[in-house]
């Protein structure tokens, strides 16, 4: 994708707050009146399974994730237990003969727990479902909290993808946000990481991140290009200050957004140079990677992991703070460490909030998803699938398109509507008109910048 212009007026018209879409509604809407139902229907199905391990050592000053910050080893044992009894607790609703296709386990720092806890968390999952073959079983690593026996230890308990959180090679920017990763850690996590068969290694970055500059990005973008990660993962950084408060720190040295477009443009077009594929809003893979393929075939799908292979599974999510969407619902787990350990003392789920979806989300959440993964919309093919008329359903939403379509960010054409290489800079924007909540009075809660 080669450079695209923006002006300085289409920034500052479309530098706006807006929600990431990692569901839809987003868990803004979600609510304490919620109950699950008493069981799920038993039609076995295909699981997607994300736990949620919540320690760090440090706290990062950029952090955006539901953590704690504990010197005790000994709290990841304790969590564990809960873990195993939340598991046991959720199995009226994972059917009998589900198959997993997707675990990722999530924090935190999924490496703050021990080689016996890891194997332990594999053994959790493989004694009650068969893991299909081609399952993708992921964890976010932390190069500063990782050792081979680590490592070992999540090979044995059957994953085959790994995240390394980078976030940025330059030392400046490391000092501001308390995250130090010399160059020699970063290496070694990679090699003991390749050593070990991992099918996958993922490199994730943060762009808009303090005293960054496009200057140092570059660089930093030549030193992780060099170890050839089969994808990339290049958040913009979300600065979220009114839930987050240590984020002020740096406020005076973050990139403005002129500063920000530029980077993701940098970045764009560095890695598509380097022969990466462009996925979603912010991943990009080799060609011959799952991610890729999931493009290609029009199975990618977008969840609170971000962008997955796997379209149409249910996930479950466990651990404090963790979202499930399975049969329509989408559920959450309490944020608090403390809540979470009292519910399933009182032997119950430890869900304190949710939202079941109307056939009208179910809709809009579809039409939003083919918007943020596949950057075109059939008009036929959402028509089939939705068992709707498209063009006249979404009448309103398709006209409110004008100036969207004017300033270059989208082209509606007979069949459908295609994002351009400039509205992808912009996606999130183009899927908001799709979003029924940011209508009127149905607004809540607030999101980070769009750009
Ligand atoms: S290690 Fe991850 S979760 Fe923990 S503080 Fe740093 S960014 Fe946040």
């Amino acid at each position: 994708m080669s450079q695209v212009n923006v002006s300085l007026d289409q920034l500052r018209k479309y530098d706006q707050p807006g929600p990431r879409y990692t569901s839809y509604p987003p868990a803004t809407h979600f609510t304490e009146a919620f109950a699950l139902p008493d069981s799920a229907p038993q039609t076995p199905t295909l699981l997607s399974l994300y736990f949620h391990l919540p320690f760090c050592s440090r706290q990062c000053l950029y952090c955006g994730c539901t953590n704690i910050v504990t010197g005790d080893q000994s709290r990841s044992a304790e969590y564990l237990g809960y873990l195993e009894r939340e598991f046991e607790r959720r199995g009226q609703y994972m059917a009998e003969g589900s198959t997993v296709v997707q675990v990722q386990l999530g924090g935190g720092t999924p490496t703050f727990f021990l080689p016996e806890e890891l194997r332990r968390l594999g053994q959790l999952v493989r004694n009650r479902f068969p893991v299909s073959a081609e399952a993708e079983a992921g964890v976010e690593i932390d190069p500063r909290a990782l050792t081979k026996e680590k490592v070992e230890a999540l090979r044995e308990a059957g994953f085959n993808r790994a995240s390394l959180g980078v976030q940025d090679t330059n030392q400046l920017v490391q000092q501001t946000i308390m995250r130090i990763q010399p160059p020699e850690m970063i290496a070694q996590a990679n090699q003991w990481l390749r050593e070990s068969g991992i099918d996958s290694v993922n490199f994730d970055l943060i762009y808009g991140l303090p005293n960054q500059t496009v200057e140092s990005f570059d660089k930093t973008l030549d030193e992780v290009l060099a170890f050839s990660p089969d994808r990339f993962a290049i958040y913009s950084y979300a600065h979220i200050p009114w839930i987050k408060s240590f984020q002020k720190s740096f406020e005076d040295k973050l990139p403005g957004p002129e500063t920000k477009l530029q980077l993701l443009q940098l970045i764009i077009e560095k890695l598509t140079g380097a022969g990466y594929v462009y996925i979603g809003m912010d991943h990009f893979a080799k060609p011959d990677d799952g991610m890729a393929k999931a493009l290609a075939n029009g199975t990618l799908q977008r969840n609170f992991q971000g962008y997955s292979t796997h379209k149409g599974v249910d996930l479950h999510g466990f651990g404090m703070s963790s979202i499930s969407h399975a049969g329509g619902n989408y559920f959450q787990n309490h944020k608090e460490l403390a809540d979470y350990y009292a519910a399933l003392d009182g032997g119950r789920l430890p869900v304190f909030r949710g939202y079941s979806m109307t056939e009208e989300d179910k809709i809009r959440y579809h039409a939003i998803m083919h918007i943020m993964c596949n950057l075109y919309i059939d008009y036929a093919q959402l028509s089939e699938e939705m068992g709707i008329d498209f063009t006249e359903h979404f009448k309103a939403d398709i006209a409110s398109l004008d100036d969207l379509e004017a300033d270059g960010l989208l082209q509606r054409e007979k069949a459908g509507l295609r994002v351009t290489p400039l509205g992808r800079l912009f996606i999130r924007i183009i899927a908001m008109r799709f979003d029924a909540y940011l209508k009127g009075e149905q607004r809540k809660g607030r999101y980070s910048q769009t750009v």
